[in-house]
């Protein structure tokens, strides 16, 4: 995180340098312009056979040295800022690791299935982000077979939220009218939301469409248990509309960051409703490894300064814990008691008759001829009653 930091400190000090020659070069352009435009105006005015004098000579030439300097400076200017362009590619260097593909150990990918399973991801994570025809390609080039089925409700969700960027609530309307009760059981407030942006899209067309907003304020009806102090707000605000919103107390329902909210709220809605995870399997896998990276890196370091080999193997399992965010956690882990390792495919889980959970190689350990003991109540079972717990 340091490392991104300190590049982005580096990069917002290139883009104010970025702006300030702009601006600097606007206005040393402008000056020129406007200051030749009136010398070409006072010469257009002489008479036809008027010689041009001394006096012109000098004016003439007082500009031109005017124009050389100042293009020399832009130059100049323009110069030092690619020297700093170039150092941001040192930053680059000096803060990432360039190298961390040494932390995968063996192939990355074994077969043809775990390739289809990683090109899905990639063809799911594009079809996420609305980019329709790169999905399509990738989908054909690695022969996915993707059904159309699979495909359509992405398809649908890029549209509305695509119309949503757009300014346009009719096709988010639609969708969540078609969804009204998903919606509502997961209480969702996106319904009600759409129907408040439409509404202040109303009121800011201006007192002659009061008729127009009152009569679609009664669509807020359905929505009075639980936005009660919302749909208040929105009823004050018909106070000011003849003297128009933004100068009003109720300025903030015009702000364009609104929107954002409403694109964020519906896509976390509609992928919850449809049973998706908010982001990508490959942007979730992806985020989670860059958390784990630097971890990795570092063990990688100690393995090698120790010459122990083994710790790093392509098994499903990492040698190290990696602590992710509270949003990065998709399943719940089992941790065996006895063995202190989280449990696997190969070690799973096991329920004893008593309700206790071991993993499998805890409870294989603990037979005892062809009973075995409970390590925590103590009863005494048959191994073969222990059920496989799924989690
Ligand atoms: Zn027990």
């Amino acid at each position: 995180m340091e490392s991104c930091h300190n590049t982005e400190r580096d990069i917002d000090k290139l883009l104010a340098k970025f702006e300030s020659y702009k601006s600097q070069y606007d206005s040393n352009l402008t000056q020129l312009e406007d200051q030749i435009g009136k010398l070409k105006e006072e010469i257009n005015q002489l008479p036809a056979d008027h010689v041009i004098d001394k006096h012109h000579q000098a004016v003439l030439g007082q500009y031109n040295k005017k124009i050389k300097n100042c293009g020399q400076k832009l130059s100049g200017q323009h110069k030092d800022l690619h020297s700093s362009v170039s150092r941001i590619g040192k930053t680059i260097d000096r803060n990432f690791d360039a190298d961390c593909s040494s932390v995968i150990p063996g192939s990355f990918c074994h077969n043809a299935k775990q390739e289809k399973l990683l090109n899905t991801a990639v063809c799911e994570h594009y079809f996420r982000q609305g980019q329709l025809s790169l999905a399509e390609d990738i989908s054909e080039e690695a022969r996915l077979d993707i059904d159309d089925s699979w495909k359509q409700p992405f398809v649908q969700i890029n549209e509305v939220l695509q119309s949503l960027r757009n300014h346009d609530l009719d096709l988010a309307l639609e969708w969540t009218a078609k969804n009204h009760h998903e919606l509502q059981q997961k209480g969702s407030s996106l319904e009600f939301m759409l129907h408040r942006m439409q509404f202040i899209n109303i009121m800011r067309k201006g007192p002659h469409a009061q008729t127009e907003a009152l009569r679609y304020s009664r669509k807020f009806q359905a929505f009075a248990d639980g936005h009660s102090k919302e749909i208040q707000m929105l009823m004050g605000s018909f106070l000011y509309m003849k003297h128009g919103l933004a100068n009003s107390p109720y300025s903030s329902l015009l702000d364009e960051q609104n929107w954002d909210e409403i694109c964020d709220m519906f896509m976390r809605d509609s992928c919850s409703i449809l049973g998706l995870s908010l982001d990508s399997p490959l942007l979730a896998s992806f985020t989670a490894g860059c958390t784990a990276l630097p971890a990795l890196i570092a063990i990688k370091s100690v393995i090698e300064q120790r010459q122990c080999s083994g710790v790093l193997t392509d098994k499903d399992e990492l040698p190290i814990d990696i602590d992710l965010a509270h949003d990065q956690h998709y399943h719940s882990i089992f941790a065996c008691p006895i063995l202190r390792q989280q449990t696997t495919e190969n070690n799973p889980p096991m329920r004893l008759t008593c309700g206790h959970i071991i993993s499998r190689d805890a409870l294989n350990k603990l037979i005892a001829g062809s009973k075995v003991k409970c390590p925590y109540c103590p009863m005494i079972q048959s191994p073969v009653d222990a059920k496989r717990v799924y989690f």
